[in-house]
């Protein structure tokens, strides 16, 4: 089969790669003039795969009033805009932040996430797919809070293999966080997560794609329109140039959403901006080895090779993704107070994202209304974590095999 696949991020390559593997031609189209310079460039490098909870959940609402009252420094900033798309979007999120619908929507998320696990793992050993800053170093969320601890280690799933360990075995487990043990409640361990740097990730997926002679890579090039013709596209548009397609797969992040409006198909995706900070390091001592993730301040950190990643919060409110400098301030001033030895945050390089969310924090994957129109969109604050097994299973579903995971919660109902 030949496919038209727009987007060069991580799903959009980890896709195209699933696809040339199982013999189909691929042609990958990317605005930028390269690919993962978007969402995938310098996110929290966590594969995250036994914690998958969404953000939506029991005790949100309520949380995030306060945090409206802190402005800047809240781990979460609601700026409301006149936009119908942004209500239903968070009338949305307010409904799936029943307890229920967040325990539902976390076990889709881990049966795609532990498949996600295997898929990479074949690839690294039966391809050789290396050099990408990849570590199995588990990870730890750490709590401060007595209630967010007990209210986790209440929720934990037994299939994901996690441990409750209190703060004296969080500081035995990752000694960095030593100085801070007195001020931690306690912490979930997931032994079997890891960690690697996604923008290294994508450019080792397209150095392979672009040795075989099924795959070529339209870059510099945004797609302007999809044109359709009955229950099919038929083209897409560049500007005044056009492009004629037997299957086009949708994987352009949150823009994913002003491609398919026109077509009268409503993603139930919006951009929540998050930041990082990229902090060269210069020594070893005090810097976590294992993935940390702050639950109270809602940061994570991760050592990919000779650098700590610490990435956190989210901006609901728009769709540009500029650097915010008093979001940075804050960020800054976390990670400083974390782990103070790993260096001066100040020289560290910022950066900011636009996560495709959906209000179930749920991706969306497989076939539309239309007849040769695939989706694999919407993966949020998980979209590393999510890349491979969503790859994998849109290379079954596209030529009507029955995917390695069961597939409700992840599809789009329209
Ligand atoms: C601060 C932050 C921290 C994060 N941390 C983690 C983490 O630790 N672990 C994890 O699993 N996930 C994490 N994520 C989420 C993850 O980064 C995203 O889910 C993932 O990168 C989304 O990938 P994507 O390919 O869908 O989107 P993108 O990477 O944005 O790729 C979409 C591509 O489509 C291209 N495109 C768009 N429109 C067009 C068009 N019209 N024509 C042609 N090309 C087009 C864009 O240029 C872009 O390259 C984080 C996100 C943020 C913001």
């Amino acid at each position: 089969m030949r496919f038209a696949v727009i987007g060069g991020g991580v799903i959009g390559l980890t896709t195209a790669y699933a696809l040339v593997r199982r013999g189909h031609h691929v042609e990958l189209i990317e605005k930028q003039n390269q690919v993962a310079l978007e969402t995938s460039f310098a996110n929290g490098g966590q594969l995250s795969y036994r914690y998958v909870s969404p953000l939506a959940d029991a005790g949100v609402p309520l949380q995030a009033l306060g945090w409206m009252l802190r402005g800047d420094n809240a781990p979460l900033r609601f700026r409301p805009a006149i936009s119908r798309h942004q209500w239903r979007w968070c009338l949305r999120f307010l409904q799936a932040c029943r307890r229920s619908t967040n325990r539902r929507n976390a076990a889709h998320l881990l049966r795609l996430a532990l498949h996600s696990q295997r898929v990479l793992r074949d690839w690294r050993e039966e391809d050789g797919l290396s050099d990408f800053a990849w570590r199995a170093n588990g990870k730890l969320v750490i709590h401060r809070d007595r209630a967010s601890f007990e209210n986790a280690a209440a929720a934990l799933d037994p299939a994901a293999g996690q441990r409750v360990l209190d703060a004296r075995q969080c500081a035995e487990i990752e000694p960095a966080l030593f100085p801070l043990a007195e001020r931690l409640k306690g912490g979930i361990y997931s032994p079997g997560d890891e960690v690697a740097d996604c923008h290294l990730f994508c450019r080792r997926l397209l150095e392979r794609l672009v040795r075989s002679p099924n795959f070529q890579l339209r870059s510099g090039q945004a797609v302007t329109a999809l044109n359709r013709e009955n229950r099919r596209i038929r083209s897409l548009s560049f500007g005044k140039e056009s492009l004629e397609v037997d299957h086009l797969l949708i994987a352009a992040g949150a823009a994913s959403v002003r491609l398919l409006q026109p077509l009268g198909i409503e993603l139930p995706i919006y951009p929540l901006k998050g930041y990082s900070l990229t902090l060269p390091l210069s020594s070893h001592v005090g810097i976590p080895e294992t993935n940390v993730t702050d639950y109270d301040n809602k940061v994570v950190y991760a050592r990919l090779g000779d650098q700590l990643r610490v990435a956190a919060m989210v901006d609901i409110g728009g769709w540009d993704a500029s650097v915010d400098q008093r979001r940075i301030a804050m960020l800054q001033r976390l990670a400083g107070e974390t782990f103070p030895g790993a260096g001066n945050y100040r020289n560290a390089t910022q950066w900011a994202g636009l996560r495709p969310a959906t209000p179930e924090g749920t991706p969306l994957l497989g076939a539309t209304t239309l007849d040769n129109l695939w989706l694999n969109v919407g993966h949020g604050s998980l979209g590393f974590t999510l890349a491979c097994g969503s790859a994998d299973v849109l290379g079954d579903l596209v030529t009507d095999q029955r995917p390695a995971v069961a597939m409700d919660g992840l599809t789009f109902t329209h």
